[in-house]
């Protein structure tokens, strides 16, 4: 069967789509896979002066988790020709020096080639004559090895398979279903595949009902994904970034593999 994606819904950080003609274990191999999307995030913090009522490692952990976007193409520092020790291709620097009273958030943080995803996230509140001065170092990271290098999440459900028999004007159904999914069309029963996620109280329901019957069965080859992106990256593109992944670590197996010879 040929592999098709239908859109379903788009916002600048969220979509959601229907890939048919996959399987479960191909669904949850991209769902894996983000987690091995190369993504950037302050990995080490050098404090000069902090007055500020956080101990270092709470602010240094803060800083981790500030989602950035890069404005220029980095590499992985392990990759980088500068053998891992730091440089411009590999590693964005930030500053931070300030003085309260004031509450410091991520705009204040500045550097070359990367920006914050969102400017007004509170980082700490300072009190009048407290400062903070420190640099810090991003990298690119992969979530397998901390989750503030995470883009987004990324979730799937099977397509549901609705069969609906009889059950004329039985507008009782609408109540059913905590997803709201059911709707009375014509007198009967619609059950809106988009909204079901295959609970089964219709269909339990269905089963004290005369001349009714709802069968509901999760597809084993439609699948309904959704992404939300934490707005380092467009949401679709952590989709394409997690199979260019699976590509990545097949072709390490087509190359390892070449030793039998
Ligand atoms: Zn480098």
């Amino acid at each position: 069967m040929a592999i098709k994606i239908e859109k379903l819904s788009k916002e600048k950080e969220k979509i959601s789509f229907i890939v048919r003609g996959i399987n479960n274990s191909v669904a949850n191999a991209i769902r894996r896979s983000v987690l091995e999307i190369p993504t950037l995030a302050i990995d080490t913090v050098e404090f000069y002066k902090n007055d500020s009522a956080l101990y270092d490692e709470i602010l240094a952990h803060r800083l981790g988790l500030v989602p950035l976007k890069a404005t220029k193409t980095f590499v992985q520092r392990g990759k980088c020709t500068c053998k891992g020790k730091g440089c411009l291709k590999c590693t964005a620097t930030f500053k931070l020096n300030t003085k309260g009273p004031k509450t410091v958030y991520t705009q204040d943080l500045k550097s070359k080639g990367v920006e914050v995803a969102y400017p007004e996230m509170p980082l700490i509140f300072l009190n009048k004559d407290q400062e903070i001065q420190l640099t810090a170092e991003a990298t690119l990271g992969i979530g397998k090895e901390h989750a503030k290098f995470t883009p987004g999440l990324l979730w799937f459900n099977s397509y549901p398979i609705i069969e609906i028999e009889g059950c004329a004007g039985a507008e009782d159904f609408v109540k059913v279903c905590p997803r709201k999914a059911i709707t009375i069309k014509d007198k009967r029963v619609s059950i809106d595949p988009l909204k079901c996620d295959i609970c089964g109280a219709c269909v339990e329901y269905s089963k004290n009902k005369e001349k009714c019957s709802i069968k509901i069965t999760p597809s084993e080859e439609d699948f309904i994904f959704y992404i939300e992106s934490f707005g380092q990256t467009k949401p679709e593109e952590i989709f394409i970034d997690a199979i260019k992944a699976i590509d990545d670590n097949l072709d390490k197996i087509v190359k390892d593999s070449k030793k039998f010879k």
